[in-house]
């Protein structure tokens, strides 16, 4: 993965706050602790000139006081880099972040300069502590995000020169210290930028894909102390990956089916990046409106119209206890992809809504996440998601595997409430998968799908019906075993349909063995589908027993089909016979 796009984000930052406020390099590493917009309310201990403790005020977050605050986010367990911190419970983080903090800047800066005022301001919250905590309790509600300063002699945080210092200082100190110790280098190349003889450090890559710690990622060894071998990055850098992250975090993280994911553009021309940018902002609040359409949707269908000359990477990611862990990286999307995904899927969603039956239902990325649930399945979830994105390949073993599991599953479950709905909507996400080109890859593009509808009076005969329906399913039906399994599923669909209407309930469900069924079942089922025809009295369907027996008659001994895919094939019959009527005036009505 290279940051260099991360790192063109942070420049352009740097260099608007540059721009904005000057150079003093606090304003660069100052962070705002309402980026989010959850953090709208600010306590702040008072104290007078003479060290007095006041009051402890209620006032409401306001932008330009960022500065004034002073605030930057320190370590989970440790302080803040300021006495300013969010609060988790009052007790806590009085103590351990405001308190202690002014230990640390005393300590820090007591051989250096004059901290006797800092002393007092500590004495002042020690000798105040229970005062002080009853006051913050009172104004403190757990639901709303709320920031702790302190106030002396009018003066905020960031109005004191020894804070600003210790930020700038710190901030610094963060690129290289790793639990205490130093990982900085003289005279290396930086691996960002790749200029040489650079002072490089060690901890100021914040992507842990390329985390110190953690065998398998890192070429080389897994020494803490000597991460900067690893991803040595110079000063310069280390600022501007900072900046990019904060930029990605407050603009460009968005959520694919729940997963945390940052779209970094790339672009070719510099000039582009404001206008692209503000494009990107704008597909921020839209996904906050929109509620139709999924947000994986209302992506392609932004990013399609950019030009092609631009890139995206998508990086999916976790956070735990502030470390970022990337689970995935899909490199350079072109915005013609993002068109491809969208088309096709739009395709698919035309054909559902087309077919009377299948109107209701939606195929899109939340089927991948039912298929693969983040718990259970994430690695699978994200491999897909690579697949699809970057014009892969997948295996059709792989997912037909899961696909049947998950049909077998709603066939059984709930007297198979679900099992049309899921079924459909497993073969809509197959032909995504087809129209998309990575699935059956090797036999080439596809055309678009044109119906999921197949009506008997566009055709002569039956037989000719199903050859055209065999042939237009882009390659899923291609060999006659899997034509003989779908034509059995389709006349045990027919006999169950008659038994509804005949008794009120199905009895034959149970010679399916729960979906469950092999080579022999299918050679089985159709003498004794044919017997039970007979029995009703309702032969309307002998030229498809036939053409059924003809198919097996041609699959001989040898399927192609695997065994463990049996049940996917029949269940498309079963279902897909909805979508196709035979017969004019159909003898017996769909039970639907
Ligand atoms: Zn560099």
């Amino acid at each position: 993965m290279e940051l260099s796009a991360v790192c063109l984000l942070g420049k352009i930052q740097k260099e608007k706050i540059t721009k904005e406020l000057g150079e003093d390099t606090v304003n660069i590493f100052v962070e705002n602790p309402n980026d989010t917009g959850a953090y709208n309310v600010v306590l702040e201990i008072i104290i007078d000139k003479s060290f007095n403790y006041v009051e402890t005020k209620v006032t409401e977050f306001k932008n330009e006081y960022i500065s004034k605050y002073l605030y930057k986010k320190g370590s989970s367990n440790g302080t803040d880099f300021t006495p300013t911190a969010k609060i988790t419970t009052p007790e806590k983080t009085f103590q351990n972040k405001i308190i202690k903090s002014y230990e640390e800047t005393i300590n820090a800066y007591k051989k250096t300069k004059d901290v006797e005022f800092l002393e007092k301001i500590h004495n002042t919250l020690i000798s105040n502590k229970d005062k002080i905590l009853s006051d913050i309790s009172k104004n403190f509600d757990s639901k709303k995000g709320t920031i702790l300063t302190v106030v002396y002699d009018n003066k905020y945080i960031g109005d004191l020169e020894i804070f600003r210092d210790k930020l700038r200082q710190d901030a610094v100190k963060n690129y290289y210290l790793i639990d205490g110790k130093e990982s900085r280098n003289k005279d290396k190349t930086c691996s960002i930028c790749k200029e040489k003889n650079k002072e490089v450090y060690g901890n100021a890559n914040v992507f842990k894909f390329y985390t110190v710690d953690k065998e398998g990622y890192v070429a080389g060894g897994f020494k803490k102390l000597d991460s900067w071998r690893n991803f040595p990055v110079c000063l310069d850098c280390a600022v501007e990956l900072e900046l990019g992250k904060r930029y990605l975090d407050e603009n460009l993280s968005f959520k694919f089916q729940g997963r945390d994911f940052y779209l970094i553009p790339k672009l070719v021309f510099e000039k582009d990046t404001e206008r692209i940018l503000s494009i990107l902002r704008m597909l921020k609040g839209e996904l906050l409106e929109n509620t139709y359409e999924t947000m994986e949707e209302i992506m392609f269908k932004r990013l399609q119209t950019l030009e092609n000359y631009m890139s995206f990477d998508l990086l999916f990611y976790e956070e735990n206890n502030s470390a970022l862990n990337i689970k995935l990286s899909v490199q350079e999307v072109l915005p013609s992809r993002f068109r491809k995904l969208y088309e096709c899927l739009s395709n698919v969603n035309q054909l559902m809504q087309d077919c009377p039956k299948s109107e209701k239902i939606r195929v899109d990325f939340r089927y991948l996440n039912t298929l693969f649930p983040r718990k259970t399945h994430n690695r699978y979830f994200l491999e897909v998601v690579d697949i699809i994105l970057s014009d892969k390949r997948i295996d059709y073993k792989f997912i037909i595997s899961h696909i049947t599991k998950h049909i077998i599953d709603k066939f059984n479950e709930e007297e198979g409430r679900y099992f049309y709905h899921e079924s459909i909507k497993s073969y809509g996400f197959l032909m995504y998968l087809r129209l998309l080109n990575v699935l059956f890859k090797e036999n080439g593009q596809v055309k678009n799908m044109e119906k999921f509808y197949w009506d008997i009076k566009d055709y002569n005969t039956r037989e000719e019906l199903f050859e055209s329906f065999f042939n237009e399913n882009m390659d899923f039906f291609s060999s006659p075993d899997k034509k003989a399994i779908f034509m059995v599923g389709l006349l045990a669909q027919k006999l169950l349909n008659i038994q509804m209407i005949k008794e009120q309930r199905t009895p034959f469900v149970n010679r399916l063995k729960g979906l469950k069924l092999g080579k022999k079942d299918i050679k089985r089922l159709l003498p004794e589908i044919q017997n039970k025809f007979i029995e009703y009295d309702a032969q309307y369907y002998k030229d498809i027993l036939a053409l059924a027996s003809n198919y097996l008659i041609n699959a001989g001994e040898k399927w192609t089909v695997s065994e463990l895919d049996i049940p996917f094939y029949f269940s498309m019959g079963m279902n897909l016979e909805r979508h196709i009527k035979l017969s004019n005036k159909e003898e017996v009505e769909n039970n639907d």
